[in-house]
C-alpha cells in the first residue's frame, strides 16, 4: 500500500479529508446495509433533530501501524458498546456491534493511504457518530437516524515528548446529577466550550470539574478522565455516575493492576485529597495520557512532585506499557487488538 505523501510528524490534530467515509440509514424501523462513499457531505432536512434538539452521539478511536507492520485498532467492541448506551440515552436506535466494528474495519481498509507509518507517533483517528436526521419540531425523538463513521490522519499528540500540563478547577459544571455525563454526546461538549475557551485566555490547558452537587469530589475534564498515584504508587481513579467511562481509563487500570502489579483504587476522590498525590495524568483516546504538572484552584496551586518537566515515572509506566501494547511491542490480552491488515 502506498501512503500518501503526508509530513506525518507535523500534521496536528485537525480534519483531513480522506477517501472514503461510511454511511447507514435508519429509517422505517431498521438499518440499511450501509455503504462506502466519496461524498463528505451530508444533506439533512432544516428541522433535522440533531440541528434543532442536538439528537448526536459520537465515538473516537484509531488505528495504527503496529512494530510488524500491521494495521490495527484498540478494543472498537468497546466503543461500540458504549455508543449503543449513548444512543439509548438520547433515544436513538441502537448501531448493533458486530457492524460497527465492521463500519470501522471498512473504513480503515479505504483510507489504509492514511494510516500512517509506524515510529511516525501519527495515527488515524477513527470518528463513528449518529444524528437524527429527520424533521423534529414538538419535541420529541426523531424518526430516521444516519449513522456515519470517517477517519482522518492526526499528528502526534506531544511533540517533542509530553510536557506536563497546568489546569484550572472550574467554576461551571460539566455533568448534573443523572443527567448525561456519562455518555459520549455532543451537548456535553457545546456546553463545555466557553469554559475550555476562557480556560486558554486565563493560560490553562484543561479545567478540572468538580461534581455539580457538592463541589467536593474531582470529576473528570472536558474530555479526559483522571488519574492519580499515591506516594505510594497506588493507582487512583475517580468513580462517579457523571464522568464518562473511558476506555483508557479501564485498559490502563487492568495494565496497572496485571502487568505493573499495582494497587488500583476507583472510588470518589475528593479535591481536598488531590495534594497529597504524587502524580496526577488525563487520560483518552487522543494522548493516551496527558501529565499534569500543576492544578490551580482559584489562586491556591497544587504542585505535583513530579514537576513540570516529565511525565512522573509511574505515570510513564502506565503510558509505555499501554502503547507498546498498542503499538504491538508487548503482549496485548486476549481481544484488545483488532487486525484489520
Ligand atoms: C471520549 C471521552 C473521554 C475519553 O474516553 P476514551 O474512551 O479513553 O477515549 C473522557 N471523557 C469524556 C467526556 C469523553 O467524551
Amino acid at each position: 500500500m502506498e501512503k500518501k505523501n503526508i509530513d506525518w510528524a507535523n500534521i496536528g490534530f485537525g480534519y483531513i479529508k480522506t477517501d472514503k467515509r461510511y454511511v447507514s440509514n435508519f429509517k422505517g424501523g431498521q438499518w440499511d446495509e450501509g455503504t462506502l462513499t466519496d461524498d463528505d457531505k451530508v444533506v439533512i432536512s432544516e428541522c433535522a433533530g440533531v440541528l434543532q434538539y442536538a439528537q448526536t452521539v459520537f465515538e473516537g478511536l484509531k488505528a495504527y501501524t503496529t512494530e510488524d507492520g500491521k494495521v490495527v485498532c484498540f478494543r472498537p467492541d468497546l466503543n461500540a458498546q458504549r455508543m449503543i448506551d449513548s444512543a439509548q440515552r438520547l433515544e436513538m436506535p441502537a448501531f448493533p456491534e458486530e457492524r460497527f466494528i465492521d463500519a470501522v474495519v471498512q473504513i480503515v481498509k479505504a483510507n489504509l493511504a492514511y494510516v500512517p507509518p509506524y515510529g511516525s507517533g501519527a495515527t488515524l483517528y477513527i470518528r463513528p457518530y449518529m444524528f437524527g436526521s429527520s424533521p423534529v419540531i414538538g419535541v420529541k425523538p426523531a424518526e430516521e437516524y444516519q449513522f456515519r463513521v470517517f477517519a482522518t490522519p492526526v499528528g502526534p499528540y506531544f511533540k517533542g515528548g509530553a510536557k506536563p500540563i497546568t489546569i484550572k478547577v472550574s467554576d461551571f459544571d460539566r455533568a448534573a446529577p443523572h443527567g448525561t455525563g456519562n455518555i459520549k454526546a455532543g451537548l456535553n461538549y457545546a456546553m463545555s466550550l466557553h469554559a475550555i475557551v476562557t480556560a486558554h485566555e486565563e493560560g490553562y490547558s484543561e479545567n478540572m470539574y468538580l461534581d455539580a452537587a457538592t463541589r467536593t469530589k474531582v470529576e473528570e475534564t472536558g474530555g479526559a478522565n483522571f488519574l492519580f498515584v499515591t506516594k505510594d504508587n497506588k493507582l487512583v481513579t475517580p468513580k462517579s455516575d457523571s464522568i464518562l467511562p473511558s476506555i483508557t481509563r479501564r485498559s490502563l487500570v487492568y495494565v496497572a493492576k496485571e502487568y505493573l502489579g499495582l494497587e488500583v483504587e476507583e472510588r470518589e476522590v475528593f479535591f481536598e485529597e488531590v495534594k497529597d498525590f504524587a502524580e496526577c495524568g488525563l487520560c483518552g483516546t487522543a494522548a493516551v495520557i496527558s501529565p499534569v504538572g500543576k492544578i490551580v484552584d482559584h489562586g491556591n496551586e497544587i504542585c505535583f512532585p513530579s514537576g513540570m518537566d516529565e511525565m512522573g515515572p509511574v505515570t510513564k509506566k502506565l503510558y509505555d506499557t499501554l502503547t507498546g501494547i498498542q503499538m504491538g511491542r508487548i503482549e496485548a490480552p486476549e481481544g484488545w487488538i483488532k487486525v484489520i491488515e
